[in-house]
């Protein structure tokens, strides 16, 4: 059976950046951040007004993403395709 998407802890970089704003700077710098024990790659891409998009770098494909997740049966954070992850309600859906 997949690990529910909903029962993973949850790793958005928007969130953690919004976290961090006063280190961000330094943060970009080094694009490397640790969060939950992990060491995870940070990469930007240029977006409007002169801004940049940040992204992880999952550990596992090397794909950009804005959400990494740490299933509780596993100590490790991977985007959703590497740990397989499926939503409650597509599980839902297919029931139907
Ligand atoms: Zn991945």
């Amino acid at each position: 059976m997949k690990i529910l998407i909903e029962h993973c802890q949850k790793l958005n970089i928007n969130e953690l950046v919004r976290s961090v704003k006063s280190e961000l700077t330094k943060v970009k710098l080094q694009s490397k951040i640790d969060a939950l024990g992990q060491t995870l790659d940070i990469t930007t891409t240029p977006c409007h007004f002169g801004n940049e998009r940040l992204w992880f770098l999952c550990p596992s494909c090397k794909k950009r993403v804005a959400t990494l997740y740490k299933p509780p049966t596993k100590n490790i954070l991977l985007c959703r395709k590497c740990h397989d992850l499926t939503y409650l309600k597509s599980r839902y859906n297919r029931m139907i």
